[in-house]
């Protein structure tokens, strides 16, 4: 038996159902603890064909109207962009702003923490998951990757670094315009402090990386396993955090500025083939994280002779509702006050769908 425990208990729940002729019936539900942060996800027997109806189709010719409807006026624009958008000072970045192929980075307007950059691609204002094509994101996470070591040296007490995404209205976005956001400070977010926390007291325990133990057992049973290209693993995690939820580990990577061009080479066709897939099924809006461990001299390595760091780059992507006119959160009690995601496709049925054609699966 490896190190890590996938716990998962089981519930029934009974009622004289209008479902059965209003006969007495039980409905089993599962729920899944994440063997890291004990966070739980609930599939129930009777929702697992219901996921249309909490999560929607995209409408495409009413999200067409909102991009046409946006187009003017867009402040991520070419013809606006470069006025309009702040610059950071020379020290920080030479000319202000940095352009990496079709990509662009700049100071958020409205900063949530000391270091708050837009990349955003000036000539698309708006993109399908599938037009989010591997040389595009490439594009778009490297120059992300280029600001966040340029970041990191411009203020040293940074402690923490992100690069996240938020893409449509349902998935929070405030501009149609796509852009990703690299996001970091000195307080660390409440959720990174947890996996931090938790990726620490494994390797205190086991004297193992948490996220390396587990690409290696998920490699080993293949169940969630879905592939692996320049040191990054594809998995499905077992107890996720969103709708259709994909990760990637970089075990080796310690934080995002230490990514090699081949991992984000890597990290953007995997990512491109993740969205293509959300849209093939019928939805559009997404967020993205792609977690760093923690700087500032607190990293450390997990103490085996991997050298490996106790948590280190790791990528996760969840589907949020479809967009169109009466679109619903899917963001209600249980995710907001309780703490807890539902599972209407597994993780096990999501691997093996990606795992064809996926590089390296
Ligand atoms: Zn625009």
């Amino acid at each position: 038996m490896g190190l890590i425990r996938f716990e998962r208990s089981v519930e029934k729940a009974g009622f004289f159902s209008p479902l059965a002729g209003m006969e007495y019936a039980e409905q089993t539900i599962e729920v899944r603890r994440d063997p890291l942060t004990g966070a739980t996800a609930v599939s129930s027997s009777e929702l697992s064909t219901k996921e249309e109806m909490f999560f929607g189709k995209t409408d495409w010719d009413h999200a067409n109207d909102l991009a046409t409807r946006s187009r003017q006026g867009c402040f991520f624009c070419p013809e606006k962009v470069f006025d309009v958008t702040p610059m950071y000072p020379d020290e920080v970045v030479e000319g202000g702003r940095i352009s990496r192929g079709r990509a662009l980075v700049f100071p958020n307007l409205f900063p949530l923490a000391a270091i708050h950059a837009v990349v955003t691609y000036p000539e698309k204002h708006s993109l399908r998951p599938s037009e989010f094509a591997p040389d595009l994101l490439e594009e778009g996470l490297g120059a992300a990757v280029d600001f966040a070591g340029r970041a990191e040296r411009a203020y040293p007490a940074t402690r923490h670094l992100q690069v996240c995404c938020n893409h449509m209205l349902p998935a929070g976005a405030s501009m149609v315009h796509p852009h990703f956001q690299v996001f970091g400070g000195e307080a660390v977010p409440a959720l990174v402090q947890t996996a931090w926390s938790c990726s620490a007291a494994f390797a205190r325990e086991h004297r193992a990386s948490y996220w390396r133990t587990l690409t290696d057992e998920e490699k080993a049973s293949g169940e969630r396993f879905i592939g692996e290209q320049a040191g990054c693993v594809w998995l499905a995690p077992y107890a996720p955090i969103g709708n259709r939820e994909v990760m990637a580990v970089v075990p080796g990577a310690a934080r995002v500025s230490a990514l090699g061009a081949e991992q984000v080479t890597a990290l953007a066709a995997g990512l491109s083939r993740v969205l293509a897939w959300y849209e093939d099924v019928g939805l559009s809006a997404f967020n993205f994280t792609l977690h760093g461990g923690p700087l500032g001299g607190a990293a450390g390595v997990a103490g085996d002779a991997s050298g490996d760091p106790i948590h280190p780059v790791v990528l996760r992507i969840i589907a949020r509702s479809a967009f169109k006119p009466d679109f619903r959160t899917d963001d209600y009690f249980l995710q907001k006050q309780l703490g807890g995601e539902l599972i209407f496709e597994t993780p096990e049925a999501i691997a093996a769908t990606l795992r064809e054609g996926f590089a390296g699966g």
